[in-house]
């Protein structure tokens, strides 16, 4: 919605994302956040995969009651359901949890057991992708814990960005951030974090799609390992 109350059309919110972009490229995770907030309001959420509560809580500093958006799938390990309940317990946030049409046993039933060793990308279609564009309906903008050092794939990541296939604004708070930076603020602001950061994974996602990282590997080398996919399907 606009200041007025009146709901923008796509073109005036993919106008409000450029010209975003260029203004805000250099600008503080927080201010980015704190734009978005004032210029979405309700209309805009914070997506998280409780990894770490690093975007969330500075959201909630921009932004107390800002909607928190958790997709699960039904796939996560004992420790990111735990992450996310922390994070619902102690931090100002409207945490929103996302879950499929289907029930694993459900899916299991239609289309066979292990569908993420088959067919991963019609796994996260059917888990990750659509359960986000329909939860997403709601809002005009939404912000996700994208960095540029974490993969090649990424190296690209606008701060704020127009998001063609939803038709919505993509805010990346934290794109220009470092591993380090991340550290630093954690240390700071005594963020919470996914435990299993603490025992090897550098990047967190469904159980049977993540393993442990090597030396020398990038953050993401541990998601699909050994299959020819390095993306979900939410960020293309
Ligand atoms: Fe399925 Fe793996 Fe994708 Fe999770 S990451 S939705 S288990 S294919």
């Amino acid at each position: 919605m606009t200041a007025a109350g009146s709901p923008r059309t796509g073109g005036e919110l993919k106008r409000l994302a450029e010209r975003a972009g260029r203004d805000l490229e250099e600008a503080s995770a927080l201010s980015v956040l704190t734009w978005a907030a004032e210029a979405f309001g309700a209309r805009f959420c914070v997506t998280s995969s409780m990894e770490d509560a690093v975007v969330a809580h500075l959201a909630s500093r921009a932004f107390p009651g800002v909607d928190v958006v958790f997709l699960d799938t039904g796939y996560h390990f004992p420790e990111t359901i735990g992450t996310r309940d922390a994070v619902a317990a102690v931090m100002d946030v409207n945490l929103v949890t996302l879950t499929p049409r289907r029930s694993v046993a459900e899916q299991d039933a239609e289309y066979g057991p292990r569908l993420h060793d088959r067919d991963p990308d019609l796994c996260c279609a059917l888990r990750k992708v659509r359960p986000l564009e329909e939860g997403l309906a709601g809002y005009d903008a939404w912000a996700t814990g994208l960095r540029r050092d974490e993969s090649p794939t990424r190296a690209d990541t606008p701060v704020v960005g127009w998001d063609e296939k939803r038709q919505k604004v993509k805010v990346s708070p934290i794109a220009r951030w470092t591993q380090a930076d991340v550290d630093a603020y954690v240390a700071e602001h005594g963020v919470l974090t996914n435990p299993l950061l603490m025992d090897g994974y550098a990047s967190v996602g469904c159980a049977p799609c993540t393993r442990r990282v090597r030396a020398g590997e990038d953050a993401r080398a541990g998601r699909w390992a050994g299959r020819a996919k390095t993306e979900c399907g939410l960020h293309g």
